[in-house]
């Protein structure tokens, strides 16, 4: 197979798998529990965390860990509007946003809260300028993810936060996908809160952490024990946590990305020689890995699929919206037509991708719209 959807997840770090090793079976006791095994777990979390923040350039009081990016962006949305209210119930964010961002904010309406859906340029990118005119003395926090999922493309998160900090308003931003590529030092980028997910990292599934700048008003949307200081209730994933510090520690390789950057490149002139091709979002500001594209007259879907049968793993869009009816959001957004939405595939790559791999995904690609295209692509 070769797989080409990293965007959707990437396959667990032996290195990582290792780590966790010991914390499943010999390492097992509750991190809350008093006695000496309780003890073990709460010191390999504090470890975790203190590793986690040096990532970050923050603090380990600022680190809160999930169960990965949707919960860490539920947190962020929730936990500071509901904190928030009494002093504003305006919140901005933009309409390309992942579902865990989106959704929240709708149920956030459905609460009373008034939300802005910025809509980015035609290339996907978002200017600083929109969210300083969008903001208004009701204004309590705005959320803009670091990298899209779907197109891979990168936002001025720092001068946003800048200007969301000269405006007093508080700045969330869902970096899972930017994890592993771009900076994390939240003092660079200005952020008061910031999501991320191990499993796109090549850490385990089902754990991630919300880091939020210390004095930051939240309120806990999971109640229960005082776990993570109060903030999110439950009993600790420590085999996860201890993944998503190592993952983390791993993902930065500048030698990785710069490969990655040049593999896309090659697979970006491959595909836009095959006529009636176009690359969807800016293709400077943009993940290494990702390529989002579009044949006149093919539907994503069916494209897909033929890739499937042809051992290529890619998909039309988020994973976690593969097989829903409507077209993607964020191609909508960025001003294409609902046709044109509909014939979106993102090939992702990622550490294992090779040359010839790209080279065989050009060819295949080549034969199938061709081939697609003279059966009516129906
Ligand atoms: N935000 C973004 C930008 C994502 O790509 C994803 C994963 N599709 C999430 C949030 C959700 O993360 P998780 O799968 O860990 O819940």
């Amino acid at each position: 197979m070769i797989y080409l959807d990293h965007a959707a997840t990437t396959p667990l770090d032996l290195s990582v798998e290792e780590l966790m090793r010991p914390f499943g079976r010999e390492v097992y006791g509750n991190p809350s529990s008093a006695h000496g095994a309780g003890r073990r777990a709460r010191f390999a979390i504090d470890e975790a965390r203190d590793r986690v923040a040096d990532q970050l350039n923050a603090r380990a009081a600022e680190i809160i860990f999930t169960s990965g990016g949707t919960e860490a962006d539920n947190l962020a949305l929730f936990g500071v509007a509901r904190a928030m209210r009494t002093r504003g119930q305006h919140i901005i964010t933009t309409a390309i946003e992942h579902h865990a961002v989106l959704s929240s904010c709708a149920a956030l309406e459905r609460e009373g809260f008034q939300v802005s859906y910025l809509r980015p340029a035609g290339d996907g990118l978002l200017a600083p300028a929109q969210v300083e005119a969008a903001i208004t003395p009701q204004t309590i926090l705005v959320s803009v993810s670091y990298a899209n999922n779907e197109v891979g493309v990168v936002q001025p998160i720092a001068k946003i936060g800048c200007l969301c900090r000269e405006r007093k308003v508080l700045f969330h931003s869902d970096a899972v996908q930017a994890a592993g590529e771009l900076s994390l030092s939240v003092q660079e980028l200005q952020v008061d809160l910031l999501s991320l997910s191990a499993h796109k990292i090549y850490g385990p599934k089902g754990v991630g952490a919300l880091y939020v700048r210390a004095g930051t008003r939240m309120q806990p949307v999971c109640y229960g024990g005082g776990q993570e200081h109060e903030r999110r209730a439950g009993t600790e994933n420590v085999a996860g946590i201890i993944g998503l510090a190592c993952a983390l520690e791993r993902a930065q390789d500048p030698t990785e990305i710069s490969r990655q950057r040049q593999l896309r490149e090659m697979l970006i002139e491959g595909v836009l020689a095959i006529s009636g091709s176009r690359l969807h979002g800016n293709r400077i500001q943009r993940l290494a890995g990702n390529v989002n594209i579009g044949f006149a007259g093919v539907p994503g879907e069916t494209l897909q699929l033929a890739l499937d049968l042809e051992g290529i793993a890619c998909s039309t869009g988020a994973a976690c919206a593969a097989g829903a009816a409507t077209p993607s959001h964020v191609l909508m957004a960025m001003g294409y037509t609902r046709t044109q939405a509909q014939e979106a595939l993102r090939l992702t790559l990622g550490r294992g991708t090779t040359s010839e791999e790209i080279r065989q995904t050009i060819a295949t690609l080549t034969t199938l719209v061709s081939g697609l295209r003279k059966r009516g692509a129906s």
